[in-house]
């Protein structure tokens, strides 16, 4: 039983979780670790060990440890077999106490490279086309936890070299710090909201213009005027795919001109886990399923198992893949008319890859499933 806090930090780092969870349940406290994106039961304490946790975390991360009726969030760095990571950790009230969740924000390598992050040389040349513009807006799309914020980073890290652009962000919340970047966090408590943020950015003459996250109207109409000024702008958007991005611009209500006038690429990305190589069975694809998903029915295809490597799960480690819609001018001119079918339909005919058409080809490679594939449809 490891109730020894550092202990469990150290080995969540050490076997790359992303979050801990700490449920309580009717006397017991069940700790999760998020592996692969998936949550695995690693520890059960009896309530009064998991009180004692609970208040060493809230007395490090200077939180009220008296106050358990109401939620509290906080961050403490450690040093982490020498290496400072940051804790992202909340409390929530539930009905068996407080439930204990931690973010790990795992340090950036600051060398991460594109020829890292894109190994197929197709996303590569699609990324390098990307952030070849010099104005336009650039989003990266993905669900949480895609790596969509990593992607737009190693986009600003490359935008950085030689340092010949000025660089400004402003980011809720700084996740990670990039040289040579003037990046400023967002407080809305004293009124610098990311509307303001970004009008006083402007007026620091900065080639490049990075936005953690859009939620409302008046953040993307100021983020479309500094594309049509002249700037690189470059933000991410909580949707799954290219044309939900599209769909969301319309949606936050700036004008349908403005957005395709703007409109440079977005980039849309998710994760999936790959299959264990020491345990995944090969079989051969019926009809049905070729059917339904798109695939030559009698290929071989990989099915997950289970053994010891893959603790059971069938799964060792993910792997990302990639839309880029780079909007041509026929695009645009659908955007224009709001004519989001009419773009799907476009897309289709042209031959784009969507994400669905990525993770087939990742299926017939034999690097993941069709259980995999199915959770983007
Ligand atoms: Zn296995």
């Amino acid at each position: 039983m490891q109730t020894d806090l550092m202990q469990i930090f150290r080995d969540a780092c050490a076997k790359k979780a992303s979050d801990l969870h700490f449920l309580p349940q009717d006397g017991v406290c069940i700790l999760y670790y998020r592996l692969d994106g998936a949550l695995k039961e690693m520890e059960r304490y009896n309530l009064a060990q998991y009180q004692e946790i609970l208040t060493r975390i809230k007395g490090m991360s200077q939180l009220d440890i008296g106050e358990t009726r109401l939620p509290q969030d906080g961050r403490i760095r450690l040093a982490i077999d020498s290496k400072n990571v940051d804790f992202r950790l909340a409390t929530l009230p539930t009905i068996f106490g407080e439930k204990l969740t931690v973010r790990i924000m795992q340090p950036m390598n600051s060398h991460l490279s594109p020829e890292q992050i894109f190994t197929n040389p197709e996303d590569l040349a699609n990324f390098k086309k990307t952030i070849s513009h010099a104005f336009g807006l650039i989003l990266f799309c993905g669900k949480t936890g895609s790596g969509k914020t990593t992607t737009a980073y190693t986009a600003i890290q490359e935008l950085s070299k030689g340092q010949k652009l000025s660089i400004h962000s402003v980011e809720d919340p700084v996740e990670y710090t990039l040289p040579t970047v003037a990046q400023t966090q967002i407080q809305p408590k004293f009124g610098l909201g990311f509307p303001s943020a970004i009008r006083c950015v402007l007026r620091h003459d900065p080639d490049v213009l990075f936005v953690s996250e859009v939620r409302d109207q008046e953040t993307m109409e100021l983020m479309l005027k500094a594309v049509v000024t002249g700037h690189l702008v470059i933000s991410s958007l909580h949707v799954s795919d290219s044309i939900s991005a599209a769909q969301r611009l319309l949606e936050i209500g700036v004008s349908p001109y403005m957005a395709a006038s703007a409109l440079s690429t977005v980039v849309s990305q998710v994760l999936l886990r790959r299959v264990c190589k020491h345990c995944c069975e090969e079989v051969t694809l019926d009809e049905a399923t070729a059917l339904h998903f798109g695939i030559l029915e009698g290929l071989k295809i990989k099915e997950a198992r289970g053994c010891e490597s893959c603790n059971h799960t069938g799964y060792r480690g993910r792997m990302a893949i990639y839309e880029f819609l780079h909007f041509t001018k026929a695009m645009k001119d659908m955007i224009r008319a709001q004519n989001i079918t009419g773009l799907q339909d476009h897309l289709v005919v042209s031959g784009h890859k969507s994400l669905k058409d990525r993770a087939r080809e990742a299926v017939v490679a034999g690097h993941t499933t069709i259980e995999e594939m199915s959770r983007l449809t």
